[in-house]
């Protein structure tokens, strides 16, 4: 009987009380029921009329009342769901210390799910203290899904639903779409679908409960769901809706449900995580105990409390920082003391097609100083896209191989790679310096005498991708390594590059960083930076038009391609969008300047989800000017360059932050034609025309960083997934600003009154600096 009851106001809350799942309302429920349930009746009395607060506090306690009286036990987690989120688990006798944290999940001290080690490892977690600090990157609030009865045309939104069929097929285009007949907890159907996603096929099954996130589109009569996420619902314990969730960093085959459950199973298990703060300095910083901090970080019980952990957390990581940054200026770190004759740097000099800028020299006189030095260099290298940084880091490594020594450059994506490759090798090969290139697109037989050549020392520079970083490179002596694009890089990964060795490093970066946050934002990196573009670089024109101008100026584009020149279009991913919705807005972009533009005008497009070789070939043909106008998602990198290209259109500019516009537009005005860029802004806001007049009125990119830091107020990217460029560190840097403040004045203090954070209430500090600082700055890493 209880349970009768229990379902339909489980759905009824879960729904969003909207008095829908029971005919002639909720109320109806509670009638004429016997002892013991007999004070449900007074708890539904007048549902229909109640506010939906007030409907959902007498639901929950309903719902608490049927778990009282009900006969059957049921699992309590599932209790949890229905009368709202449960606080993170906390055990009453633990099953794992806190000095067991370091054990390994194949130890299997907790059961935190049978394939786990397995499983977990993918992303990086081996150990049960990996696994507690492996946070949710972001939070969807799933306390109240709506109903599809509530769903507008055009929404983002995510609801929970059941499968009842699926069935894939290809379009006349060759996509692949998916479609899912779902059913929402009313008995309301609508579809789910997913295109060029078909191994999601073989994942669905009829009667499986999932969480979905789209964009609603109707089509005739019927509502469809365009899936950008979705979660298989499979676990028992309910945490991934009910509730606000934490998103992890999932992979393909390691389900969030699966990472939910297996953070939940540990804290469950794990007993009270002692603070390496004292309590009186914690609580004068307005900060919540660390114990509680990761607890609500993994299972927020609430908003505050979220935003509470969140603090704290951050503060730990900018005061773990500070320690680290104002400790270790330790000057013993050797790295390798180059001989810089300056021979070579003439007859580089004298190799290249251009002279030096002045900005130019400075930075690579501080670069050859750090080298020259028996200390280890760890700098880098800032400068505007265009400035010239690749000819200076050039410079650098042509310097390290007349030592004999090996260089390294390791960049984000395959079309960086390739192109700085192309670059280094013409600046370099002159020199006889000889270049290997070392990518995941190429052949295994390939990728294997590369690495050959790596090895024997035959080969003096690599440039590649992560390949270079994975398994089985071995260099016969690496003396420079060279990071481009710094922050794409987790330090996982620059410090395998290293690989325990001490080459001079060397980090170049396009992101316009003021240098009031580049300190901390970069540790103990010393800083160049490169502040000019070459000569004879013309500005990039930069209009700013609205809607009502596309035609004209896609007639300009047009002109330009007959003067055998070529465009890029750039556009937006639709907000919240993942995948799916990057290429349907890349798609429909294609077909609408079809039709705008003359037959004779040859488009491709690129998009975030080509796999790396395909992007690669679409570059590789743009740049021998196979087709004129290239229609793009944000994945034309930072740094790409084709120089034949003279127009960029970014289409809803007001999407795009403006650092971002800025990198962008530096994709043309890289040959010697006359380049603009127009911004179309997709909305006409006072506030939108403000923002873009900046970037078309500003050249340079640390002014144009400045005001972005100050018109974006704080939190505003908090929690949202950027598309990876360099607005979200920024972003991230500037809603932190009182959080760094406040951790550096802390840090600052504890140094001073205890230099080598000695005293007796530091003993857990000091552990938890050591754990964590080699995860921080170059120098403590080597
Ligand atoms: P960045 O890596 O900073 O974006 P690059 O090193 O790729 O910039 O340089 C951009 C373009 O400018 C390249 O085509 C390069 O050959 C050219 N360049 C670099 N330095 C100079 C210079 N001093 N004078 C003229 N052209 C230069
Ligand atoms: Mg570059």
């Amino acid at each position: 009987m209880a349970d009768r009851l229990r379902r339909p106001l489980l759905r009824e809350l879960r729904g969003g009380c909207l008095d829908d799942v029971v005919l002639g309302g909720v109320e109806r429920l509670g009638e004429g029921l016997a002892r013991p349930f007999a004070a449900l009746e007074d708890l539904l009395r007048d549902y229909g009329t109640l506010s939906p607060d007030a409907r959902r506090s007498r639901l929950e306690r309903a719902l608490a009342l049927l778990d009282e009286v009900g006969g059957e036990r049921r699992p309590a987690a599932e209790a949890r769901a229905s009368a709202g989120p449960a606080p993170a688990p906390r055990p009453a006798t633990p099953e794992l210390s806190v000095k067991d944290l370091d054990a390994l999940l194949s130890e299997r001290l907790v059961d935190v799910g049978a394939r786990a080690p397995a499983k977990l490892a993918e992303v990086g977690v081996r150990s049960y203290r990996d696994l507690l600090w492996a946070l949710p990157r972001r939070y969807e609030d799933r306390r109240v899904l709506p109903r599809f009865a509530a769903l507008e045309p055009e929404q983002a939104a995510t609801v929970t639903a059941t499968v009842l069929s699926r069935k894939g097929m290809r379009s006349r285009r060759g996509m692949h779409v998916l479609r899912a007949l779902l059913e929402d907890g009313a008995g309301a159907r609508a579809s789910g679908v997913w295109f060029n996603q078909p191994w999601v096929e073989g994942q669905l099954f009829p009667g499986q409960r999932l969480v979905l996130a789209g964009r609603v589109k109707r089509r005739g009569r019927t509502l469809e769901i365009h899936v950008s996420g979705f979660e298989v619902d499979d676990d028992s314990e309910s945490l991934s809706f009910g509730r606000i969730v934490g998103i992890y960093r999932g992979t393909q085959r390691l389900s969030q449900a699966y990472q939910r459950r297996a953070a939940h199973r540990l804290l469950a298990a794990l007993g009270p995580l002692p603070d390496h703060l004292p309590r009186s300095l914690s609580e004068r910083e307005g900060l919540v105990p660390l114990d509680r901090a990761l607890r609500d970080a993994h299972f927020p019980p609430s908003e505050e409390a979220l935003q509470a952990a969140i603090r704290r957390l951050k503060f730990d990581d900018f005061l773990f920082l500070e320690l680290a940054v104002l400790s270790s200026r330790d000057p013993s770190l050797t790295g390798r003391a180059f001989a810089v004759a300056p021979d070579d740097v003439a007859a580089f000099r004298a190799s290249l097609p251009f002279s030096l800028t002045q900005a130019q020299e400075r930075a690579l006189a501080e670069i050859l100083e750090d080298m020259a030095r028996p200390r280890q260099m760890a700098r880098l290298l800032q400068g505007d896209v265009g400035s010239g940084k690749t000819a200076v880091a050039a410079a650098a490594v042509y310097v390290a191989v007349r030592n004999g020594a090996q260089a390294a450059l390791m960049a984000p994506t395959e079309v960086l790679a390739r192109q700085h490759f192309l670059n280094l090798r013409s600046y370099l090969f002159p020199l006889g310096v000889r270049s290997e290139l070392l990518t995941g697109a190429m052949s295994a037989g390939e990728r294997r005498s590369a690495r050959a050549r790596l090895a024997s020392g035959e080969a003096q520079l690599a440039v590649g991708t992560h390949a270079l970083i994975q398994d089985g490179v071995r260099f016969a002596d690496l003396g420079l390594a060279i990071v481009d694009e710094e922050h794409r890089f987790g330090v996982e990964q620059r410090r395998r590059l290293l690989q325990g060795l001490t080459p001079d490093v060397l980090v170049m970066s396009a992101t316009p960083i003021p240098r009031s946050l580049a300190l901390t934002y970069y540790g103990d990196l010393d800083l160049s930076v490169i502040d000019s573009l070459p000569p004879g670089r013309k500005p990039v024109r930069t209009r700013l038009v609205n809607v009502s101008k596309r035609r004209e100026i896609y007639h300009d584009a047009w002109e330009q391609i007959r003067r055998g020149r070529q465009v890029y279009v750039v556009t937006p991913l639709v907000e919240d969008s993942e995948a799916l919705d990057e290429i349907v807005s890349a798609t429909q972009m294609v077909e609408d300047l079809r039709r705008i533009l003359p037959d004779a005008c040859r488009i491709d497009m690129l998009h975030g989800r080509l796999p790396a070789a395909e992007k690669d070939a679409v570059m590789e043909r743009f740049r021998a000017h196979a087709f004129d106008l290239l229609v793009s998602t944000t994945v034309i990198e930072v740094g790409v360059d084709i120089p034949n290209a003279s127009m960029m259109v970014v289409e809803n500019a007001e999407r795009f932050g403006l650092s971002q516009l800025h990198q962008l537009r530096g994709r043309v005005g890289r040959g010697d034609a006359a380049s603009s860029c127009v911004l179309i802004a997709g909305e006409r806001s006072r506030k939108t025309q403000r923002r873009l007049e900046i970037v078309a009125r500003n050249a340079d990119g640390f002014k144009i960083a400045e005001y972005d830091l100050e018109l974006r107020g704080p939190g505003e990217l908090r929690g949202t997934r950027q598309s990876g460029l360099p607005d979200l560190t920024l972003g991230d840097l500037a809603a932190d600003g009182e959080i760094i403040e406040r951790a550096r004045v802390l840090a600052q203090r504890m140094l001073l009154e205890d230099p080598h954070l000695e005293a007796p209430w530091a003993t857990r500090l000091r552990d938890e600096l050591r754990r964590r600082s080699g995860a921080m700055v170059f120098r403590e890493v080597v």
